[in-house]
């Protein structure tokens, strides 16, 4: 059987060499070896007292920390991904380097807008909303509508209240947000020579031709990106390659052609014969504050309150491909009647002191309607009109016949202690798995209405319970077949 260097084209292997020097050697031996797995534990939800067991159930006693990601722990033979607590959004399952670029974004809670231009599957999207807890405004943006059905999928398990999820080309966004954003990740598509050992097949698709093709697009990504950023904001640009005419090639590129930017941090490498993962690259650029910019008016808005203003237009898959989402395109403020039916759903189903509750109630201006689904819009919600939106921020749910039924993604914006009923279930016992595959469950008989069953504190989904039995509302897409 061949070994991993061998089915390397020569090419590349000829200019890593010439790249690397004297390491070159460890790192050929270190293509051999088995890739670093890690999970990212996800810290809205979990509080750092609770990191200790959390690692024991999931990987096992005594797995190691990656140093640049507190939080964040390398795994080698459990498969966290089948676990209940992974469909309870308690961590995400990233390539331990492909941590890196959101610690240089200088991300946190005091309200920033965050672009992150190419997301999906949404790794550093998830980590970001981790850093933002819940203030200011995320718009998560896939080009492929597939992918960016995935993204919105994985917003919604790791319960992210703030963020949008947009299918946009990114010329559009730079037309619609100028001098917009604090924050910009360009995570951009690349050769993805980073990826070899974890992905060997990848090297088939790697010529010159192709590294040259990526670099160009990388350059169109930095350029757009910069339109859309505000004075003193940051952009970081990361790419899991070593090909210098990507990586430092497109950072020279981009500071020639745009002198109002500097580097803030890096660039920085990581290989995988001097780190514990695979190849990544990453630079953070900072905008001067002085530059004179000719940005126009806020772009953002909240929606016509009054007539409903025309939502998204959508892509065919767009509206195949989101399951929870409304189809319906105005986007309104709820009626009155509609607004009763919201408050009587949380009285029976939140506790008085939820932060959830309080949320909603407090920010009663930032409940928009789509059709019959009511989302919960984050700070400086933008104007969406024209745009592909998967996610329009948190949506609570949908107005059926008189009542209000809560939707799956609040149900991950919260946790056992906000709900009045809260089934606990052993994350490793058969009743978790029963619930994930459609099950229903037994309960106490006194108990009646809306309960959030979960594992570890964490929130699987909805059951409503009636009768000693709680009816399953996990929803049919994700159910274990
Ligand atoms: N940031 C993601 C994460 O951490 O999970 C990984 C992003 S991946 C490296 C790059 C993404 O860019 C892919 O999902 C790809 O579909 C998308 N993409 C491809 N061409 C693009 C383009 N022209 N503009 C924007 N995004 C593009």
């Amino acid at each position: 059987m061949n070994t991993v260097s061998e089915c390397l084209p020569s090419e590349y292997l000829c200019r890593m060499s010439g790249q690397l020097g004297n390491d070159f050697d460890s790192f050929v031996k270190c293509m051999e070896q088995p890739c670093h797995k890690a999970f990212r534990l996800n810290r809205g939800k979990i509080s750092s007292v609770e990191y200790t067991s959390m690692c024991r159930v999931v990987a096992g006693s005594d797995c190691e920390e990656v140093s640049w990601w507190p939080g964040a722990f390398y795994y080698d033979d459990a498969e966290p991904g089948k676990h209940p607590l992974h469909a309870a959004g308690a961590y995400y399952i990233q390539e331990p380097s492909a941590m890196l670029p959101v610690t240089m974004l200088d991300v946190n809670d005091s309200g920033q807008k965050v672009l992150d231009l190419c997301a999906a599957p949404g790794g550093k999207s998830t980590q970001i909303a981790d850093l933002m807890c819940g203030r200011g405004l995320l718009v998560s943006n896939e080009i492929i509508p597939s992918r960016a059905s995935v993204l919105s999928e994985n917003m919604e398990r790791m319960g992210a209240v703030n963020a949008l999820v947009l299918n946009e080309e990114p010329a559009v966004l730079a037309e619609r947000f100028p001098a917009f954003f604090d924050r910009i990740l360009v995570d951009a598509p690349c050769s993805g020579e980073g990826m070899f050992r974890k992905n060997p097949e990848a090297a088939n698709e790697w010529s010159p031709e192709n590294v040259e093709m990526c670099a160009k697009r990388q350059d169109m990504l930095l350029d757009v990106a910069s339109s859309m950023l505000a004075a003193g904001g940051k952009i970081v640009y990361s790419t899991c390659t070593f090909a210098p005419s990507e990586d430092e090639g497109a950072m020279e590129r981009f500071l020639a052609s745009h002198p109002e930017f500097e580097v803030a941090d890096g660039p920085e490498h990581i290989y995988p014969h001097t780190h514990k993962g695979e190849g990544h690259f990453a630079v953070s650029f900072v905008r001067s504050a002085e530059r004179d910019l000719t940005a126009g008016a806020a772009p953002w808005a909240m929606p016509d309150r009054s007539e409903g203003t025309d939502f998204a237009v959508e892509s065919k898959n767009a509206v195949k491909a989101d399951k929870y989402r409304g189809s319906n395109r105005k986007s309104l403020a709820p009626d009155k009647v509609q607004y009763a039916l919201l408050c009587s759903f949380l009285e029976e189903a939140l506790k008085p002191e939820s932060d959830m509750l309080n949320m909603i109630i407090n920010n009663k201006d930032r409940l928009t309607k789509f059709g019959d689904s009511l989302y919960l819009a984050p700070e400086y919600m933008p104007d969406l009109n024209g745009l592909k939106v998967y996610r329009a921020g948190l949506k609570l749910g949908t107005f059926a016949k008189n009542r209000f039924e809560p939707d799956h993604a609040l149900a991950h914006a919260l946790c056992s202690k906000d709900t009045v009923y809260a089934v606990d279930l052993d994350p490793n016992s058969r009743e978790a798995t029963q619930y994930l595959v459609g099950m229903t469950l037994p309960c106490d008989p006194s108990i009646k209405g809306w309960c959030l069953v979960c594992v570890s504190g964490l929130p699987l989904g909805w059951g409503k319970a009636s009768g000693g039995t709680i009816k399953n509302h996990y929803p049919k897409g994700l159910r274990i077949k």
